[in-house]
């Protein structure tokens, strides 16, 4: 082994805690581990990166690497690794990072293993596990490519502990690819409503169709439409979920039933075909647990559910299920949580 590259993931400076979570991966399969810091002005994150481990940084500082492109971010990262043939590159299973990953494995000639959960060294090569199937099956593989590009789950890895001591080397790298020869311009960024992100959230609670079941909720007059009515509800009680979300520090989830049905946006959703999230603590409100909702957070440490119906499925991967109306429950744990947290 010549070392492991992380790639960090940040946006404008801001690291997703998930790099850092891939720094301490790296260094579970031995060698240096060298951190690729791309962007402008993020000269800041090279020390960070060695506060969590980093033996090195590659920091790429150019302004048409201020904005992340994926053509610019990946051509830079096959150049260096063309160059200096690292054994494996672990990112974040980030949007970015998945981007990346792909876009630099065709340059590459090489792969990708996506969302790991498990990493360590086979000899020369690396083994990685990661979900197939939906979460079903878990899938050992042995990776004898170089290098190997692996994405790693986020919180699979637990979060590292920063040692302040801890420096390096910075050795900069020129941009790849000149401003004129890409073909993409970030004009703008809008800021999307949420208070804490779902994939680094240590608790999540989440809604489901159930949380659209209260008729004892009356919408003002003028919403005469049923599925306006529905939908009222429903946003009602995701803000008594967003209460007790708050009262934790969560972030709020949902079912893609809810997303759906317009109860809240896609943002929100967890699941197969929404985020895959692996938090301490996740409480399942009015969801049923299909499979797809299951592949989104299977690997919660802790699942808690409250479900009208006792034979809900989500009761048989719970550790804790509440059988019972999630209008009765939620406020009476918000308060509960309330009290128990002024004293
Ligand atoms: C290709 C594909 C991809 C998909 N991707 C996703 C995905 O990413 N995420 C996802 O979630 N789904 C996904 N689905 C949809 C999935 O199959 C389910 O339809 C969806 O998860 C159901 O959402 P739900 O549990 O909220 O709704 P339901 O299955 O309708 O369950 C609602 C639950 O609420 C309970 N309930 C009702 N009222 C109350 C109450 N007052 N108090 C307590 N409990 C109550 C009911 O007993 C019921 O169990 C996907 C489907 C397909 C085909």
């Amino acid at each position: 082994m010549t070392g492991t590259w992380v790639y960090v993931d940040h946006f404008k400076g801001a690291a997703l805690p998930a790099s850092y979570e891939a720094i301490a991966a790296a260094k579970t399969l031995g060698g240096p581990v060298t951190a690729l810091i791309f962007g402008e002005g993020v000269e800041g994150l090279a020390q960070t990166a060695f506060h969590y481990g980093a033996d090195e940084v590659l920091l790429g500082e150019d302004a048409s690497l201020a904005d992340y492109r994926a053509e610019a971010y990946a051509s830079l990262l096959s150049k260096l690794a063309k160059e200096q043939q690292p054994d494996a590159v672990l990112f974040p299973t980030s949007t970015r990072g998945r981007e990346i990953a792909a876009m630099a494995a065709i340059d590459l000639d090489s792969g990708v293993l996506p969302d790991v959960t498990e990493i360590s060294k086979d000899g020369d090569s690396i083994s990685a596990t990661h979900p197939i199937y939906a979460g079903k099956l878990l899938s050992k593989v042995t990776v004898s490519a170089k290098p190997a590009l692996i994405t790693l789950r986020g919180r699979a890895f637990g979060k590292p502990v920063a040692d302040t001591s801890r420096s390096g080397n910075v050795t900069k790298v020129a941009a790849a690819m000149a401003e004129g020869d890409l073909h993409t311009k970030v004009v703008d960024y809008a800021t999307v409503e949420g208070r804490v992100s779902l994939a680094d959230a240590g608790v999540i609670v989440s809604g489901g169709r159930g949380v659209a079941n209260n008729p004892a909720l009356t919408p003002p007059a003028e919403i005469t439409d049923e599925k306006e009515k529905e939908i009222w509800r429903a946003q009602q009680g995701f803000l008594m979920i967003g209460e007790l979300a708050q009262a934790m520090g969560a972030a709020v989830g949902a079912s893609r039933a809810a997303v759906d049905a317009g109860y809240i946006p896609y943002a929100n959703q967890v699941g197969q075909t929404g985020k895959v999230v692996s938090p301490d603590l996740y409480i399942a409100l009015g969801i049923s647990g299909a499979i797809q909702h299951l592949a989104g957070m299977r690997t919660s440490k802790v699942i808690v559910a409250v479900n009208k119906d006792p034979d809900a499925p989500i009761f048989k991967l719970a550790r804790f299920g509440v059988v019972g109306d999630l209008y009765e429950i939620v406020p009476a744990l918000t308060k509960a949580l309330k009290e128990r947290l002024s004293k």
